[in-house]
């Protein structure tokens, strides 16, 4: 609890807005609230968002959802998701001092994060929590990739061992590797932090 706690008033400090919740389920409700039933929303990979149910409730309740997971033509899906009024995604890593470490196969979500929707919530459950830089590349490419690999069906060495072995596979997952240091200057980043473990 201590540990997110101080990350919640770290990212506060280097320009993020944050909103700290003890479950997964307030987390939801808060998105809920927080996003207009008008709004278009574009979703990044992201795991945290199918654990909270969230792409689900917000068609259910008539919000325009893009997400390249559930369209068949996954670029133009991509695109649309980028030109969002919100985006939701995760974090890959987060470290002590407030570094939020993400790494894409296509780009999509660095590209969004980076210069996107005017609003971008980024989902952290607390098993994102890594010490460093370097912690979070370890937990990212022997953690999170391997598992992602798997449930892809990926022809990956990482989804066979469940580590990284820095392949030159065709279908490599990790491509490019966004670190904020602070939130960027144009965007309106809040990051939603959860006590609970969610996503890879
Ligand atoms: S570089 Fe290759 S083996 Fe390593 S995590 Fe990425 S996809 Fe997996």
């Amino acid at each position: 609890m201590q540990a997110v706690q101080e990350l919640s008033e770290r990212l506060k400090k280097i320009g993020y807005q944050v909103r700290l919740f003890q479950t997964a389920a307030q987390a939801r409700r808060y998105l809920l609230e927080a996003i207009g039933p008008e709004e278009t929303v574009g979703i990044g990979g992201c795991m945290s968002v199918k654990d909270l149910g969230l792409d689900q409730a917000l068609r259910q309740r008539g919000n325009a959802v893009r997400w390249h997971w559930e369209e068949e033509d996954a670029n133009a899906a991509r695109r649309a998701a980028n030109a969002a009024d919100v985006y939701l995604c995760s974090a890959n890593a987060v470290t002590e001092k407030g570094q939020i470490v993400n790494i894409d196969g296509f780009g999509n979500r660095l590209a969004a994060t980076l210069f996107g929707p005017g609003r971008v919530y980024m989902i952290v459950g607390k098993n994102k929590l890594c010490k460093d830089l370097e912690a979070s590349l370890d937990r990212i490419k022997n953690v999170a990739c391997p598992k992602n690999a798997k449930r892809l069906g990926l022809q990956t060495p990482c989804a066979v061992l469940g580590r990284c072995t820095d392949c030159s596979s065709p279908q490599r997952m990790c491509k490019a590797t966004l670190v904020f240091d602070r939130c960027p200057g144009g965007q309106r980043i809040e990051v939603v932090l959860v006590e609970e473990e969610l996503g890879y």
